[in-house]
This record gives C-alpha cells, sequence and structure tokens, in this order.
C-alpha cells in the first residue's frame, strides 16, 4: 500500500470519526431534552411548559431547552446529559467532565443560561415582573463536584419537586398569561434553518466574545479586564465591579 494510500485511510478514518462523536453528542443530549420534556408534561395546567424555545437575544438568537411560565414564577431549564464527574464553579468559562483517563471541557450551563435569562428579560420588557428561576437539570449518571449560587442545580428525579416547591403565587393567573401569549408570538419556529441560523450565531458571539477577551475588553459592558487574585488564585475581572461581574481564567 503506497503512503497516498495509508493517508488517504488515515483522512477518512478520521472525517468519519469527528462524524461519529458529534453524531452520538447531540443524540445523547436530545434523549435527555425528551426525558425532561416528559417529565414536565405532569405539571398540573396552570403551569405552561415550552420546549425548544428560540427566541431573540442580543448575539441574535438564543435557544433555550425548556421554559416553565406559571403565576408562581418563570422557571428556565438547561438539560445537561453527561456521565462521568462534573466540576465547576459559578464563575468559570468552562467546567470539566472527568473520566478515569480523560476530561473534557463543557460551556459552564450557569452562564449559558443567564444569557437565556437576559434574552427573555428583553422580550419580556413592559409586562409586570415575575421572578425567573435559572435550573441546571443532569438527566446522566454524572457525580456533581458543584459550587454556584445563581441557579438550581438538579437531577431530573428532583425536577418536578423543585419547581413545586417554589409554588407560592407571585402574579395573578392572566400576568402568566400574558407572558405565555408573548412566548407564543415572539418565538421563532424551530426549523431546519433556523436552528441552523441560531448554530451561526452562537458561533459567531463565541467568536466576539473570545476577540474581546483576548483584547482585554469585557464581552459583557465593554470596561477593561483587569488582573485579580481570588481565593481560587489570579483571574480577570472587569473593571466596572460591581455593576458588572463578569470574570475570565488567568
Ligand atoms: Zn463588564
Amino acid at each position: 500500500m503506497s503512503i497516498i494510500e495509508i493517508g488517504l485511510i488515515v483522512v477518512i478514518l478520521f472525517v468519519l470519526f469527528r462524524i461519529i462523536k458529534t453524531f452520538s453528542a447531540k443524540s445523547i443530549g436530545n434523549l435527555g431534552e425528551r426525558r425532561v420534556a416528559r417529565l414536565l408534561s405532569k405539571l398540573p395546567p396552570d403551569y405552561k411548559v415550552y420546549n425548544n424555545v428560540i427566541i431573540p437575544s442580543y448575539s441574535g438568537t438564543s435557544q433555550i431547552d425548556h421554559l416553565v411560565i406559571s403565576k408562581y414564577g418563570i422557571f428556565v431549564i438547561e438539560t445537561k446529559n453527561y456521565s462521568g464527574v462534573i466540576y465547576g464553579n459559578e464563575k468559570s468559562e468552562y467546567w470539566k467532565q472527568c473520566f478515569r483517563r480523560s476530561k473534557f471541557e463543557m460551556v459552564n450551563p450557569v452562564r449559558q443560561n443567564y444569557s437565556h435569562i437576559m434574552a427573555l428579560k428583553k422580550l419580556f420588557c413592559g409586562l409586570p415582573e415575575i421572578p425567573i428561576h435559572s435550573i441546571i437539570c443532569f438527566v446522566g449518571s454524572a457525580d456533581l463536584n458543584i459550587d454556584v449560587y445563581s441557579a438550581h442545580i438538579v437531577f431530573g428525579s428532583e425536577l418536578l419537586d423543585k419547581i413545586m416547591l417554589l409554588s407560592k403565587p407571585c402574579v395573578e393567573q392572566k400576568i402568566a398569561w400574558e407572558y405565555s401569549a408573548r412566548i407564543e408570538h415572539k418565538r421563532i419556529e424551530s426549523t431546519k434553518e433556523t436552528e441552523k441560523q441560531h448554530k451561526e450565531n452562537a458561533r459567531n458571539a463565541v467568536r466576539q466574545h473570545n476577540l474581546k477577551v483576548a483584547n482585554n475588553i469585557c464581552p459583557r459592558c465593554g470596561g477593561k479586564l483587569v488582573l485579580r487574585k481570588g481565593k481560587f488564585g489570579s483571574f480577570y475581572g472587569c473593571s466596572n465591579y460591581p455593576t458588572c461581574k463578569f470574570t475570565t481564567n488567568a
């Protein structure tokens, strides 16, 4: 076999490996989202459940796994179907998924959900305020080693209890229905084209974010990023702290 043939086989195997890897990660994610959608469908009728919601956002579009609207509050749920041990905290840009012999990075879902909530707040502008709860729901077999305060971290089996626990009415039912009407009116229909456009928007947003951070500019407010020392070591924080709490790894 010639060197060219061997090279060709290596390239084909590499491409196949990438396709299988992407496809299986996507299917595992979809499986988790379907499981959470089934759980949420058991909520009483005064909770409106929306799955896979695409809405306009500052960076183009935001894709929310699950959104629950009720007179008890709004629940924004990001689903993660992961195994291994997950390490993460409030501030870091990435969390770690660790196995015995390997580790992977995942985008910090608390930050992901924060950007969804910002997009929702813009969309709900003008309506009476309802508390918005950020929930990160793990449906795989992962062990969690997570330290966050701005989101509820739950396993699938705890999700409904967590929502029902926060069941003190905060607005009249008709206000909650106004919120539902706004979502139904403004959400972007999920089609192959809109999903593709959303992915392109997300890639652009990451590129813009990374470019700003590389130039020591805060991607959230345009302030300057300055080197700081915290109890877990050095990090870059925004010069507009405490108004802007953006931080990134040093
Ligand atoms: Zn800032």
